[in-house]
């Protein structure tokens, strides 16, 4: 699977997962609990675990702007929606709501970020700007890196994904560009000259071996 397709996927279950929260729980509070047990259920619904869940939200979204910068507006929207929907009045309560949920979300979201940014500094001894030698199925298709190697004679970084390769997939690039690509190839910043590193997948483990 490639790091777009596991990108996309993630994508799609937080948004079912926000779905679930902030719209079907309004609607099965409102219509499965009496009278009673419903005020409080929206209580807990509106002050504890909307608000919780909108920084748990953004806080995983921080990690992957790009794709899910959108899931906060995305849940409030939700939340909205159902309140209105299923509470039967347009009650001008539930937009401040909506709106403390999404602030909530967004800050979550930029704390998250800045806190992933100064975990994924540039790891390696080489400049940032090092021409390495990559592929166009990383560059071009998003294939994940699964082989990594440090040349012998000339201390080349080469970071492909793991196919066979004729000189027209080649790409030269920056070692940040390959870095901003896969934080995960930070673990490979010590790898002497003259060894590679190979793994199965994304989530597999790293094997170093003498070229
Ligand atoms: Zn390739």
């Amino acid at each position: 699977m490639s790091l777009m397709e596991q990108c996309y996927r993630k994508y799609i279950c937080w948004l079912c997962v926000t779905i679930v929260v902030m719209f079907v729980l309004p609607f099965a509070v409102a219509r499965l609990s009496s009278e009673c047990s419903g005020m409080a259920l929206c209580l807990m619904l509106f002050f504890i675990i909307n608000p919780i869940y909108s920084a748990i939200l953004g806080f995983n979204c921080g990690k992957n702007i790009r794709r899910m910068w959108n899931l906060p507006l995305v849940s409030s929207i939700a939340f909205l929606a159902g309140t209105w929907l299923f509470f039967d009045i347009k009650e001008i309560w539930f937009l401040i709501y909506a709106t403390v949920y999404l602030v909530i979300g967004l800050s979550a979201m930029g704390i998250s970020k800045y806190v992933d940014k100064s975990k994924k500094s540039f790891p390696f001894s080489d400049t940032p700007n090092t021409a390495v030698i990559t592929c166009t199925h990383i560059v071009d298709d998003k294939e994940p890196i699964l082989f990594v190697s440090h040349d012998e004679d000339d201390g080349m970084w080469q970071f492909l994904c793991g196919r066979e390769h004729s000189d027209d997939d080649a790409k030269i690039v920056s070692l940040k560009y390959v870095f901003e690509l896969d934080h995960t190839i930070g673990v490979l910043k010590n790898l002497p000259c003259g060894y590679c590193a190979e793994r199965e997948s994304l989530n597999d483990k790293w094997r170093i071996s003498q070229q």
